[in-house]
């Protein structure tokens, strides 16, 4: 069975295209407005992959809000006061650098652009914190080529926002401008008093929001990676730092972020790295950051950031708002404002990781090896013959009994062979199928019984009708 290795070049093997084509073929994931020609950097999540983005949704929200005694969770607006994003810093800093080729108004990021021309010298450098002026000299020095039309002849690189912008109201006034949220995190910082006053959280705690996010950006088009909107999965974690050793702190956050990716989501611990921003690339008030990588098939990237960033947020949102967003402790009555550490990360991301990190070729066999509790199904119920009724009267019998605990499929197209094929590919973990054994026509033995067939091992075996919910349900959530 061969199992994607952590390739040095995993492009090589073309894996992502085949993630792309599966994504597509087995209702996951579709290319954005494609009936008008498509829409770049945007994805729709077909019936398979709104599940299995669902599933990590509530894996996440499961472990690090509902499990836990020390986190809440919050849901705030999508579109909130302008000036949270001033505070926060985001209309000033939330900015790209970009080149356009004259030649053939090709877009494209300039970090990129020096990053994949050193790359594909065998060279690797970072122009993380580097001027426009700088950025262009280097373009200038090593005459980059446009990726597109292979010309060198490039506009000046400027920067630009990434933040949506929009009006509230139907008069497009300066004093109505609003943006569409750039990260949940916010939301987090402007609700932080109201979290405060209505619940009895006492430091250390930590506040957890899923929810979309929005930025304009111009990307090398991998997929799910990195695109306009996406579900952000976002924690502040608020403690007191004369009580609490932030260090420590920060390494318990290490730990449960890689027991989750590598424990929940069943990711190969070997295709996983901590890398630590540098002074350069971390933000002026984070006292450590460091993102946890995943070696995707165009490289080590970014998947969950993790930043100390100390008292800022809410410092920043007490100067713009006026309002005392500080904390007293009830024991000393000791005013101060709480620092945080923020584990970031994004959902679409984690689910093009899982979508990787499972797909599993076994000689003709094509199967996602997803854990039972992501999978989109978790299990397909068929007739052994769609033409036989007494077949399909059982088969559907146990089909709608199983829909009552967990997402079930349902196949009577084509031969076994096919649906077991098709159920591989978008990673159900078992297949129950009902024959003439189980009506009590074939073997006697075997009557009342149906045939279980496992995805990762393709063997069968045969379970009593009365036992078989009890049997999937512990095999699927043990
Ligand atoms: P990157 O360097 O990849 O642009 P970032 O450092 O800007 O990411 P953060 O602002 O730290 O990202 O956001 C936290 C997380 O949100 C990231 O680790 C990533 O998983 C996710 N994320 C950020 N931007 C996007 C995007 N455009 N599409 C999908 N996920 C995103």
């Amino acid at each position: 069975m061969k199992k994607r290795e952590a390739a040095k070049n995993p492009s090589e093997s073309g894996l992502m295209e085949k993630i792309v084509s599966l994504a597509k073929r087995r209702g996951f994931v579709f290319p954005g407005s494609e009936i008008y020609g498509g829409l770049a950097n945007s994805y729709e999540y077909g019936p398979a992959g709104v599940e299995l983005k669902k599933n990590i949704q509530d894996e996440w929200w499961r472990v690090f809000v509902r499990e836990r005694a020390d986190m809440v969770g919050l849901d705030s607006s999508i579109i909130l006061h302008p000036k949270t994003w001033e505070a926060s810093g985001h209309v000033a800093g939330l900015v790209d650098a970009m080149v356009e080729c004259k030649a053939c108004h090709t877009r494209t990021r300039a970090d990129h652009l020096i990053e994949n021309h050193f790359e594909a010298k065998g060279e690797k450098i970072s122009v993380e914190g580097k001027s426009e002026k700088e950025l262009d000299e280097v373009i200038q020095q090593e005459k980059i080529k446009c990726p597109t039309c292979g010309k060198f002849d490039w506009t000046p690189v400027r920067k630009f926002n990434l933040l949506f912008e929009t009006h509230v109201g139907i008069v497009p006034e300066a004093q109505s401008k609003v943006y569409l949220r750039g990260e949940t995190a916010q939301g987090i910082f402007i609700s932080f008093k109201n979290i405060l006053d209505s619940t009895r959280v006492r430091l250390p705690f930590g506040v957890g929001q899923l929810g979309k996010s929005f930025r304009n950006e111009i990307t090398k088009g991998n997929f799910i990676f990195r695109t306009l909107e996406f579900e952000q999965a976002e924690i502040e974690y608020f403690f007191d730092p004369e009580a609490t050793d932030w260090k420590k702190l920060y390494e318990q956050w290490k730990g449960d972020m890689w027991t989750f990716v590598t424990g929940n989501l069943g990711v190969r611990a070997d295709m996983l790295r901590w890398r630590e921003h540098g002074d350069e690339e971390r933000s002026f008030y984070s006292k450590r950051t460091e993102d946890l990588e995943y070696n995707f098939p165009f490289g080590f990237k970014e998947l969950w950031g993790l930043a100390y960033r100390t008292d800022y947020d809410l410092n920043q949102h007490m100067k713009y708002s006026g309002t005392d967003l500080s904390y007293t402790d009830p024991a000393s009555g000791r005013k101060f404002v709480p620092h945080v550490i923020e584990p970031a990360v994004g959902v679409n991301r984690l689910m093009a990781m899982v979508m990787l990190d499972a797909y599993t070729e076994d000689g003709e066999r094509i199967f996602l090896k997803l854990p039972p509790r992501l999978a989109p199904y978790k299990a397909a119920v068929f007739p052994l013959l769609a033409n036989k009724p007494a077949l399909v009267e059982k088969a559907r019998e146990i089909y709608a009994d199983l829909q009552k605990r967990f997402p079930v499929a349902w196949d009577d197209r084509g031969n076994i062979g096919k649906r077991y094929y098709a159920q591989d590919e978008i990673g159900t973990p078992f297949c129950v199928t009902v024959d003439f054994d189980t009506l009590g026509e074939g073997e006697a033995a075997n009557k009342n019984t149906v045939t279980v067939r496992d995805r990762d091992t393709g063997k069968q075996e045969r379970v009593t009708m009365d036992k078989l919910t009890e049997f999937l349900h512990g095999k699927i959530y043990r």
